[in-house]
């Protein structure tokens, strides 16, 4: 066990299971001795949760709906409570409706795209604020972004728009908390089985097209992702700030299809 994260608390939001790419990164900074706490979403995930946060020593766990200001409100307060500072945050949350992870874009309606953007870009923007109360300077936060926000992805749809948003508000963030010397940086990861992968259509066939062609032939886990997230988190990266990280095998600089790569 290292030491690396000795002495420095911080705030996992996002964990679902133990396949979220949230529990990847929260492993990796408590293996390097960072204090947790976690925060979930809806009372049928506590139970899920609480285990898990006991696996690394944790007990603050809150609910917390980022749709709602007084659900955010009231975690930060519940933190606050047990914890007189936060040194870092990670945002691992995600939501659109489904029916709209597939087919074409120009199709999303007003309703699918307004809580996409709320849930999946402006819910970084809310908790920053609130978690930047608590920090003192050499804090650094966290959020989870995908290609799809670069490029045309098939299926990702209205979740493109939010993570092309999320990828800007990490560099606007940045800015604003540059001169208090809190950063605040993005992982852009390849596709991973999650519950949220798994509303997007034909997930299967994506992970297959990356594992073809990425760099290293093979798709990406939650420790490629948790042992990046440690070093972005960590005084490791502390010149680093304002950065959209690929944590993908490499597929973002491929530029065409691996023409060894079998038929999918
Ligand atoms: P996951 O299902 O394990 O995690 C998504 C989390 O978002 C869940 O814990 C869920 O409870 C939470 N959430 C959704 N709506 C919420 C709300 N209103 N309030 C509070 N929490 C809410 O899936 P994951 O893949 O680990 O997703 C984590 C992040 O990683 C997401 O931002 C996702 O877009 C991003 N990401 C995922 C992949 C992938 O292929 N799995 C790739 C790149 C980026």
């Amino acid at each position: 066990k290292g030491a690396l994260m000795a002495g420095k608390r911080g705030l996992i939001m996002g964990v679902a299971n133990d396949r979220s790419i949230a529990w990847g990164i929260a492993a990796a900074c408590a293996a390097q001795g960072a204090e947790l706490a976690f925060t979930y979403q809806g009372e049928a995930l506590e139970k899920r949760i609480k285990p898990l946060a006991a696996s690394v020593g944790a007990d603050l766990v809150v609910p917390c709906d980022v749709a709602e200001d007084a659900s955010i409100d009231a975690a930060f307060a519940a933190v606050a409570e047990r914890w007189e500072h936060l040194d870092f945050l990670v945002h691992a949350i995600g939501y659109a409706d489904k029916q709209f992870l597939r087919g074409q874009y120009i199709d999303t309606p007003r309703d699918a795209f307004l809580q996409a953007l709320d849930i999946s870009c402006f819910s970084f923007t809310a908790v920053a604020r609130r978690a930047v109360a608590m920090m003192r300077p050499g804090a650094a936060l966290l959020t989870l972004s995908y290609l799809g926000a670069e490029r045309v992805t098939p299926h990702y749809n209205v979740m493109g728009i939010a993570k092309a948003g999320l990828e800007a508000s990490v560099r606007y963030l940045a800015a604003d908390l540059g001169g208090r010397n809190i950063r605040v940086n993005a992982i852009s990861a390849g596709p991973i089985k999650t519950l949220a992968a798994s509303g997007i259509g034909d997930f299967r066939y994506i992970l297959r097209w990356n594992q073809y062609n990425s760099p290293l032939r093979r798709n990406v886990t939650i420790e490629d992702v948790g042992g990046a997230g440690l070093y972005l988190l960590s005084d490791l990266a502390s010149g680093v700030t304002g950065e959209v990280h690929h944590v993908d095998c490499g597929y973002h600089v491929v530029g065409m299809k691996n023409p060894d790569a079998p038929d999918i």
